[in-house]
């Protein structure tokens, strides 16, 4: 029989930097770009029979900006991976796009190629504070690429929002949601994070711990633990009553909306990544592309591999817990003994106690699951599932 597979599709270029983001993206002229194109075609015609036992039931195009590419290239994209993966003819197809870069020609060839799902990044409708984190974007841009997506016909888009940006307030954040979920089609899905100050950013440096406080530094401040907290809530709040389930600690959808490539990997099911940088996992071994750019285009087309490593089991038990913890459905006791051979209540019982005891965390219907307070504080929760 064969197995379910995800296919993940980078594309790490992007018009250029946002001042937050430590993706693996940069702007590159259009010769980059096309020598990409080639590699990661070969790359994917490579690594096919690898795949020869998996039928795909999803992709995800992602990146970077993977509407940076013309027509042409977007097309070629998805005849590669139709000519040497079994596709399935319901699989759900999904492609990251931003404002700006979305041209009509572009949303016809993917409506051609069978892509059925596209993921737009907003992060909000202020222009000020779009500003402030250095999107290449405005909301009117947003609006325009959102109509020109309904108009092409597709149905189950996605809309990318960050709260804590610097300066937004409770109200603004407010604002992003409210007139997110007024939009016409109303999205049927929508990603909600706040914002995470990484390394290597040009914000680690403003907001970082050696910044001095953004007080000091003369920037625009980040919203206090509080209001970040708050804002969390109003996701909730604001989202449920517009018809909107969490579905993951920073995911919301419509009914029978969630994206299923996102489920894929917090269930840990196998995928296969091509591109820079780009992580794959069968049958518990996970090894991912060399992220440089100059190697991943000279290596030969086999060869892109940086790093190889077999799960060990308590590994993969973690995973199934911190992976599965962040659903809102929480993970499977029954499911767990069948993978593991041993009861969940063995490995996890004191930490599954202490933490059901403190109401973060319950039992349901053969499940385990964080409690809405759970949430609130689940960085914690999660890193104590780990045993090693
Ligand atoms: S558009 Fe997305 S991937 Fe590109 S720089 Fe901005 S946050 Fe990073």
């Amino acid at each position: 029989m064969m197995k379910p597979l995800g296919i993940y599709i980078h594309i790490p270029f992007c018009v250029r930097k946002c001042l937050y983001c430590d993706f693996l993206s940069m702007p590159a002229p259009e010769t980059v770009r096309a020598r990409y194109m080639e590699a990661l075609g070969e790359e994917m015609a490579a690594e096919a029979a690898r795949y020869r036992a998996y039928r795909v039931g999803t992709v995800f195009v992602g990146g970077g900006t993977p509407s940076v590419l013309s027509a042409a290239q977007l097309a070629g994209i998805f005849s590669c991976l139709r000519a040497h993966y079994a596709v399935e003819a319901d699989a759900e197809i999904t492609i990251e796009m931003n404002p700006g870069t979305v041209t009509e020609e572009k949303l016809a060839v993917c409506r051609e190629a069978g892509v059925n799902r596209i993921s737009l990044g907003l992060q909000s409708v202020d222009n000020r504070e779009l500003r402030r984190i250095g999107r290449a974007h405005t909301w009117e841009d947003f609006l325009e690429a959102y109509r020109m997506c309904a108009a092409a016909g597709f149905a189950n888009l996605n809309v990318d929002l960050i709260s804590a940006l610097p300066g937004q307030t409770r109200e603004s954040w407010r604002r992003t949601l409210q007139t997110t979920v007024s939009l016409r089609p109303i999205p049927a899905h929508i990603s909600a994070y706040s914002l995470i100050i990484e390394e290597d950013t040009p914000f680690y440096a403003l907001y970082g711990p050696d910044s001095g406080g953004s007080a000091a530094a003369g920037v625009c401040p980040l919203p206090d633990e509080d209001t970040d907290r708050d804002m969390y809530a109003d996701t909730g709040r604001i989202l449920a009553a517009a018809g909107y389930g969490r579905y993951e600690i920073s995911n919301y959808a419509l009914p029978g909306r969630a994206c299923r490539h996102n489920c894929m990997y917090w269930e840990r099911g196998d995928y296969a990544g091509f591109g820079l940088g780009a992580a794959s996992m069968t049958d518990n071994r996970r090894w991912s592309n060399v992220r440089d750019m100059a190697a991943y285009l000279s290596l030969p087309a086999d060869r892109k591999k940086a790093e190889m490593h077999s799960l060990s089991l308590s590994e993969q038990m973690e995973e199934t817990m911190f992976l599965g913890l962040r659903m809102t459905r929480g993970v499977s006791r029954e499911r767990f003994a069948h993978i593991f051979d041993r009861d969940m209540d063995t490995v996890y019982g004191p930490v599954l106690e202490r933490y059901a005891a403190m109401g973060m965390l319950e039992s349901y219907g053969g499940h385990v699951r964080l409690t809405d307070r759970g949430i609130d504080v689940s960085n914690r929760i999660l890193a104590d599932f780990l045993l090693t």
